[in-house]
């Protein structure tokens, strides 16, 4: 880790608005492919516990923690509940098939952040989901108690298991800025343990990280998810860098940095399933590659004429897994506008 860039990026933070141990953030639903033509109803829960050790310099969900140093033992279990009952309450009439993300905005195999002695309960919470998905660094699978914490939990559950992970970039300009403190081996050898322990892999890539040159950045991107497809990593998510940790603000000038602008997400998202198709069907046959929708009303390069189809043309992508034309391309010029 840089001390000098840690210092710099925690001082840029906001104060934090102040979470309670217990209290979850929400949930959402959405759906997802499982890669052989199916959707998947795909719960997210957004749980509240202690901060992650890192400060990756492009990170914001350390608003979303507690001050406390170590998550209280109980508290994550008894927001799974609650917000299993709320669901049940809110929306009664669900798909069979479901996933759960459990996402704590910090690392799932930390003890810190989630203690082992907690993980039984967890688990136990999980029961009836196919599948079950949380986030955790790359660097610290290279520990051996981590690791066997990791399978403790495999089979503790009755469905697969999925660890997502950010890579975020590649590029050797981008990653001077990252703060990841995780070297590309690293995350190499995280995906080969996962994958030879039959574990998903889900990797996180930045569109346009700080850093990385704006004109190369959609480059980048694609480079840096076939890299991560090329480590054994099954379904890779592209999400666009967002503004709001204080830190990107603080340098945007100085690195001429801007926020990945919709037309960039397309023409990444359209060059990967693009190029998927000159390659071997054994390269491929794993590899799911999604965009990040979340923040997409919030992006630039489009109006409110194109905003909707574009967005549903990604969702249909992302779905279908196959490129699909932009039929809408002749209703604005917002595709052609380059922001400054
Ligand atoms: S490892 Fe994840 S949660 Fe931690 S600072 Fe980096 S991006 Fe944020």
């Amino acid at each position: 880790m840089d001390k000098s860039l840690t210092g710099k990026i925690r001082s840029a933070r906001s104060p934090k608005i102040p979470r309670v141990a217990g209290q979850s953030m929400g949930w959402a639903q959405e759906l997802e492919t499982d890669g052989h033509g199916n959707l998947i109803s795909a719960l997210t829960y957004f749980l509240v516990g202690s901060e992650c050790r890192f400060s990756c310099s492009m990170c914001d969900l350390w608003k979303y923690t507690l001050d406390a140093k170590k998550t209280p033992v109980g508290s994550l279990t008894l927001q799974i509940e609650n917000l299993h009952r709320r669901i049940a309450r809110e929306s009664p009439n669900r798909n069979p098939r479901e996933w759960l993300k459990l996402y704590n905005a910090s690392n799932f195999f930390d003890p810190a952040n989630v203690d082992p002695s907690e993980h039984a309960t967890i688990a136990q919470w999980c029961r009836g989901f196919e599948r079950v998905i949380v986030e955790n660094h790359a660097a610290l699978l290279a520990r051996q108690n981590i690791r066997d914490s990791v399978l403790r939990f495999r089979d503790l559950l009755d469905g697969e298991l999925e660890i997502a992970m950010g890579l975020e970039t590649i590029d050797p300009q981008g990653r001077k800025w990252l703060n990841k403190s995780m070297s590309l081996d690293q995350f190499a050898k995280a995906v080969e343990f996962l994958g030879t322990e039959a574990i998903h892999v889900r990797a996180f890539v930045l569109l346009q990280p700080l850093g990385t040159p704006l004109a190369d950045s959609v480059d980048w991107a694609v480079r840096s998810s076939q890299w991560a497809a090329q480590c054994g990593a099954n379904r890779i998510c592209l999400i666009p860098t967002r503004t709001g940790n204080g830190f990107i603000q603080s340098v945007a000038k100085q690195v001429a940095w801007q926020p990945p602008t919709a037309r960039q997400l397309e023409q990444a998202f359209e060059k990967l399933l693009q190029d998927r198709l000159g390659q071997s069907a054994l390269e491929t046959s794993e590899v799911i590659y999604t965009v990040d929708l979340w923040d997409w009303d919030s992006m630039l390069g489009k109006c409110s004429t194109c905003s909707e189809p574009r967005h549903e043309r990604l969702k249909q992508m992302n779905y279908s897994q196959c490129f699909q034309s932009d039929v809408a391309s002749h209703l604005c010029d917002c595709r052609a506008i380059q922001i400054k």
